[in-house]
């Protein structure tokens, strides 16, 4: 069964797509925590960080994806991005992503 991002991805569900490239899609959280709030979302399904193959690429697209997005939005201010991986961090979607968010202040540690 793909996933709802990987629904996402393919435009079988909608949403706001912002950045892609070869190997991620960046799309608009449904239920933003931030004036700015994407997910960043590697093509390939993996179910979160704790299952990436070793020597896999997907962070660091993830990571590239997220500079290009800071600079393609002129965020000089600062932006975070972040990763839940699995319950105690509240991840709910079994699909690698990164929260990009930005817009206001973002308080330091989160909850
Ligand atoms: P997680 O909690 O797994 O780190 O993040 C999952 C994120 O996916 C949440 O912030 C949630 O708001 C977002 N989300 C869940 N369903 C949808 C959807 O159908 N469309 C979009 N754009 N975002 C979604």
């Amino acid at each position: 069964m793909p996933s709802l991002f990987t629904k996402i991805m393919n435009r079988e569900i909608p949403a706001e797509i912002v950045y892609e490239d070869q190997f991620v899609v960046a799309f608009k959280d449904i239920s933003p925590q931030a004036p700015v709030h994407l997910l960043i979302v590697p093509r390939t399904e993996v179910s979160g960080l704790s299952t990436l193959p070793e020597g896999d690429g997907d962070h660091q697209h993830i990571l590239s994806a997220a500079k290009k997005i800071g600079e393609m939005l002129h965020l000089e201010g600062g932006y975070r991005v972040v990763i839940n991986q699995g319950p105690d961090a509240g991840q709910t979607v079994d699909h690698l992503h990164a929260h990009f968010l930005a817009g206001r202040p973002l308080g330091w540690p989160p909850g």
